[in-house]
């Protein structure tokens, strides 16, 4: 597996946000020593920056300016929650670079973990918020339609709803964004209901679950959601926003997921994209609070891949799910 850091990572600092630290960034690369010494192959990579036309495919230039001038002139505030300083720029740059990157091993046929921070989920075209400056995940997916890649999945499961993906994608049916979150929780959105406007009607995925839900309500969301609509979108490759914020000991997140449980999300996106004749899955780290959790979840998720799938299978009756098949089954025969 190919491991894309960067040390900028550690360079932005959120003092509005205490949880989203610098400390981050080597708890989830002690993550990928665990796994490389549990026995998964790890190449480790350096990335570069994600340049002004990769960002700008999915943010407006003149959000990027404000971001790029405010960085440089020492720092600033997007959100009650979302500082910049004088790193904050460069960190983002590297942290899309790094996704973009993951991409292009995705492409040459190895599965890879971009492990950066700030994370990007919540970044949408022309705002930052929720820690999020920009949108990795998204630029990412940018760069894959660029590289000739018709059709692509994003899957999210961090505990919250990336908004800001799920904006920039919304009216397009060339992305499909699929998550699962918690809810009523931040930023608000995510509700069932939500599937996506214009051309990219049905192209938008989303399974709210209540606090405290656990592996088997999860199991019920891929197995009742995802995995149909993804056999029938067929994408070229799977960008997975891997934040563990969903893990029982987060400090933000209130569901019940252990580290094990993320090794299996891995296993079942890893063997599907194989399935469906996909690139290998491109992980890009979204959330995380717990320095522990961060730490052994990345060393699941690592360890997930390319193990046996789960045989999770959707037998009904489980209400979110339901709602979101619903909302969802005019546009997948496979929902009906
Ligand atoms: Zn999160």
């Amino acid at each position: 597996m190919h491991v894309y850091s960067d040390p900028a990572s550690q360079h932005h600092v959120n003092e509005l946000a205490g949880v989203e630290s610098p400390e981050r960034f080597p708890a989830a690369l002690a993550g990928v020593d665990r796994a490389e010494q549990s026995g998964v192959p790890v190449e480790w990579r350096p990335c570069s920056l994600a340049d002004e036309d990769t960002l700008a495919a999915v943010h407006d230039p003149a959000y990027l300016d404000h971001l790029r001038e405010m960085s440089a002139a020492g720092g600033g505030y997007l959100s009650l929650d979302t500082a910049v300083g004088s790193g904050s720029w460069e960190a983002a740059s590297f942290a899309s670079g790094a996704a973009c990157s993951a991409l292009e091993s995705s492409i040459a046929g190895e599965t890879a973990f971009a492990i950066a921070r700030p994370p990007g989920h919540h970044a949408g075209e022309d705002y930052g918020m929720g820690f999020c400056l920009t949108n990795h995940a998204a630029v990412a997916a940018g760069h894959a339609l660029s590289r000739g890649l018709n059709r692509v999945a994003i899957l999210d499961w961090d505990v919250h709803h990336g908004n800001g993906t799920q904006d920039i994608f919304y009216a397009d049916a060339s992305v499909l964004y699929l998550s699962v979150h918690q809810s009523p929780f931040y930023p608000g959105t995510g509700e069932a209901g939500e599937v996506g406007e214009g051309e990219g009607i049905g192209f938008t995925a989303n399974v709210p679950l209540p606090v405290g839900s656990g592996e088997d309500l999860y199991a019920a969301a891929f197995a009742g959601v995802f995995l149909p609509v993804l056999r029938e979108f067929g994408p070229g490759v799977i960008l997975v926003s891997a934040g563990f914020d969903a893990h029982v000991d987060d400090l933000l997140g209130g569901m019940d997921l252990g580290s094990d449980s993320f090794g299996r999300f891995a296993a079942l996106i890893s063997d599907l994209s194989s399935e469906l004749g996909a690139t290998p899955p491109a992980f890009v780290l979204e959330g995380g609070y717990n320095l522990d959790a961060l730490t052994e979840s990345v060393a699941a998720t690592m360890q997930g891949v390319g193990e046996r799938a789960p045989s999770w299978e959707y037998s009904g009756g489980v209400r979110q799910v339901e709602r979101s098949r619903e909302a969802l089954a005019p546009f997948w025969r496979s929902l009906r």
